[in-house]
């Protein structure tokens, strides 16, 4: 019988070698990619083409929405709940694992890369959160934690797993060659790590229900401004602002100028402000009253 590994895979380098570690093994791996509005399944999908393995896009919006309320393992640096995302996401696995007959689920975390979130203190209490942590495998890393079940099974030969960890990606580097995969270095990334972001969202956070996951993504784009104690507003700043803005803000209310070139502006908040927005489109399209 085969043996079925899904993995979450954000289409960097150490996941791509996870994958194809256990790929060498004979193992049949597929792969998720997690979405919300802090970061996207884009990388994802198109690193798992290159590896030539099946891929699918896990919704996790409402899951981080809630986290950001209250995170019980708290926030990393910025606005990122990094320990209970990364729980909440292996619990998913375990879920579909459970229900589709996968008979592990592993990752590309490697011990101590990140101080905060992949020590060994972390990596357990991750493990432990996701109420999944005996299937969780790290193959990264594995030789270096303790036993999973699939190891203990004889499933995985732990002995051609790796005992990656620290910072450095030398050997994950050359273990690219060796499998004869392309990789690129992360875009994006996860935007709760980011302070100019998270110092919008704060904002939105701050406001009582002004915070939305189509709000969280119309903050990406545009000039950010604080109207009043409960309305905010964005002022596109170039082309590509103005097109985002207007595709998301879907029932906010928008002012732009008919005539005149110039900046998408959307509000967030009460629409008794729409003057003041006008008053910042103008401004900024240059023109006087
Ligand atoms: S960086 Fe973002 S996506 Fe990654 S675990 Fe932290 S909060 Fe979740």
């Amino acid at each position: 019988m085969r043996v079925r590994a899904l993995g979450s895979f954000s289409g960097g380098l150490d996941g791509m070698v996870a994958a194809s570690v256990l790929r060498s093994q004979g193992i049949d791996v597929e792969l998720a990619t997690f979405e919300s509005p802090f970061f996207s399944s884009r990388e994802g999908k198109e690193a798992a083409s290159r590896l030539g393995l099946p891929w699918r896009e896990l919704d996790f919006t409402s899951e981080i929405m809630e986290l950001l309320g209250n995170p019980p393992s708290g926030f990393g640096k910025n606005l990122n709940p990094c320990i209970d995302c990364h729980a909440g996401m292996f619990g998913i696995l375990g879920r579909i694992a459970e229900e589709e007959g996968f008979d592990l689920i592993f990752s590309g975390e490697v011990l101590g890369q990140r101080p905060m979130s992949q020590n060994r203190n972390s990596l357990n209490r991750v493990a432990r959160l996701s109420g999944c942590g005996r299937l969780l495998l790290r193959p990264l890393s594995a030789r270096l934690l303790p036993e999973t079940e699939a190891e203990e099974k004889g499933l995985v030969d732990r002995s051609r797993l790796l005992d990656i960890s620290g910072r450095g990606r030398k050997r994950q580097v050359q273990l690219a060659e060796v499998f004869g995969f392309t990789y690129r270095n992360p875009g994006g990334g996860c935007l709760l790590t980011e302070p100019n972001y998270c110092s919008r969202l704060k904002v939105l956070m701050e406001i009582p229900g002004l915070l939305t996951p189509g709000r969280a993504r119309l903050a990406r784009y545009g000039r950010f401004f604080r109207l009043s104690s409960d309305t905010v507003c964005l002022v596109g700043r170039c082309e590509e602002d103005n097109t985002a803005l207007e595709s998301l803000a879907r029932g906010e209310p928008t002012f732009s100028l008919e005539d005149v070139p110039g900046p998408t502006g959307v509000l967030i908040g009460d629409p008794s402000m729409l003057p003041e927005l006008e008053v910042l489109v103008r401004k900024y399209a240059g023109v006087r009253d």
